[in-house]
């Protein structure tokens, strides 16, 4: 890592936008490694050359082209074509312009299509122009355009799905109606438009959530559309989704707008915060696969998650997911274990043997249902016990059940230090217990708790 790490306004994912206002960077996604930190004060960590290197910056953009897909190999891309491909046009051929093939193309691509078939006209008036749309989408000047194409009569063919196809050697078929159409000609599709192929690791890397068809958009509110569900963090162009294309000089502004305005001051969104108790925390990452807001880091030292206040929209998730009850606002009174009698269990094994019984084997009991017994450590076992007078139950899996391979393992090894650390204390290393269960266990689970329900009340 180098040594003194730069700060910048802004870092771009991706391709920058033009302003003259802010610093900024500009990192490939390809190199990104890792990001940390909050809106103000990110961290990114990228791939330079040989070494990993780091930069700050107080806001991030990922602005990354679409992957196109054309439906017939070879053919022309609606975005591809420039000015030079009319003027080699071969002029005896029809001009085919088709949008909508498979999926509704965006208003932008419409309007390239239009702009096509009326350069192609004014160009060469006896030349045949066919556009070939579902519905003709409309943005800016479309309607002027669309109008003027149809008075230079362009041919304008409506289909529905499965009404046109273009067979492999780009010859057309089109049957609607009364009417049947076989054409060749140049033909000139509109893309479908996917997800650039980096979103799916940046949004792994940032720890916010893609919508159904992969893009980062599931995040973004419909009137401010280049926010992130992370703040600090704005999505554009093939990472943001199809609409981007339509409304791209708009979202830049808006986007430029927002980072002046956070450089200005970010204040925090809830005068209450929410933190996370150490001493609770077994990390088992359930706060950070939760928060729709990528507002919760691991801190290495403590060896616990942390919750960051800038970031952090109050929604709540983390702490009523928390199987520990680690997390918790500010001003709010912590609650003591009630029972005398506690039980860690595993969510893949103890807790589906509990759903089967026949009656709740734990009822009474203060149940704590944690992802795997593993990230259960000394210090949980020795704080559970000096919260009360009582006894704790861990129940792991048996080898085959635990999706975890060795989790069962390390808790075993785990309860087995803490109860030789309680005999050495003159204490009754019997207050701590480790079982192993299979999710079928559900008698053994109930007998068992019988047993040991029993005894801590002897
Ligand atoms: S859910 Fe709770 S125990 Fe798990 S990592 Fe988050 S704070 Fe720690
Ligand atoms: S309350 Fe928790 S889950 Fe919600 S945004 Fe804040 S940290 Fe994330």
């Amino acid at each position: 890592m180098s040594g003194s790490i730069a700060h910048y306004d802004v870092a771009y994912i991706g391709q920058a936008l033009k302003n003259n206002e802010l610093s900024q960077v500009t990192l490939p996604a390809s190199s990104l490694t890792e990001c940390r930190g909050e809106i103000g004060n990110f961290t990114l960590s990228y791939q330079a050359e040989e070494e990993l290197d780091q930069i700050q910056t107080s806001n991030i953009v990922i602005n990354l082209p679409h992957q196109e897909e054309l439906p017939v190999e070879g053919c022309l891309s609606l975005t591809g074509v420039g000015e030079e491909f009319l003027a080699e046009a071969d002029g005896d051929k029809p001009l085919i312009i088709i949008q909508d093939y498979q999926e509704l193309s965006a208003a932008a691509l419409s309007q390239r299509g239009l702009k096509l078939a009326l350069q192609a006209k004014s160009e060469d008036p006896a030349r045949e122009v066919y556009y070939f749309y579902q519905a003709m989408r409309f943005m800016d000047n479309n309607d002027e355009l669309y109008e003027e194409a149809r008075r230079q009569e362009v041919i304008f063919l409506k289909h529905d799905l499965g009404e046109l196809e273009i067979s492999q050697d780009g010859e057309i078929f089109y049957s609607r109606e009364d009417i049947e159409l076989s054409l060749s000609g140049e033909l000139v599709v509109a893309p479908e438009l996917k997800p650039a192929a980096e979103v799916d690791r940046l949004a792994r890397i940032f720890n916010i959530t893609r919508g159904p068809e992969g893009y980062l958009q599931v995040d973004n509110i419909y009137l401010q559309p280049t926010l992130s569900g992370k703040r600090g963090l704005y999505v554009l162009g093939g990472a943001r989704g199809p609409n981007a294309l339509t409304y791209q000089q708009e979202e830049r502004e808006y986007t430029l707008q927002e980072i002046k305005r956070n450089l200005i001051g970010v204040e925090e969104l809830d005068e209450e915060e929410r933190s996370v108790d150490d001493q609770k925390c077994v990390v088992c990452y359930t706060c950070y696969r939760v928060c729709p807001h990528g507002a919760i880091q691991r801190d290495e030292e403590l060896n616990s998650m942390q919750i960051m206040p800038l970031a952090c929209q109050s929604c709540n998730l983390c702490i009523s997911r928390c199987p520990m009850g680690a997390i918790t606002r500010s001003g709010e009174v912590e609650e003591q274990p009630q029972s005398d009698r506690q039980v860690i269990i595993c969510e893949n094994s103890a807790a589906l043997a509990r759903e089967k019984a026949d009656f709740d084997p734990m009822a009474g009991l203060e149940v704590t249902e944690v992802p795997c017994v593993s990230t259960v450590k000394k210090e949980h076992i020795y704080q559970r016990l000096a919260g009360s007078e009582g006894d704790l139950l861990i129940l792991g899996c048996i080898s085959e059940a635990c999706k975890h391979l060795t989790g069962h393992d390390r808790c075993e090894q785990v309860v087995s230090s803490a109860k030789s650390d309680l005999e050495k204390l003159d204490l009754d290393p019997e207050r701590v217990n480790y079982q192993r269960l299979s999710p079928r266990m559900a008698a053994d689970l109930s007998a068992y708790l019988t047993d040991w329900k029993g005894e801590v009340l002897q």
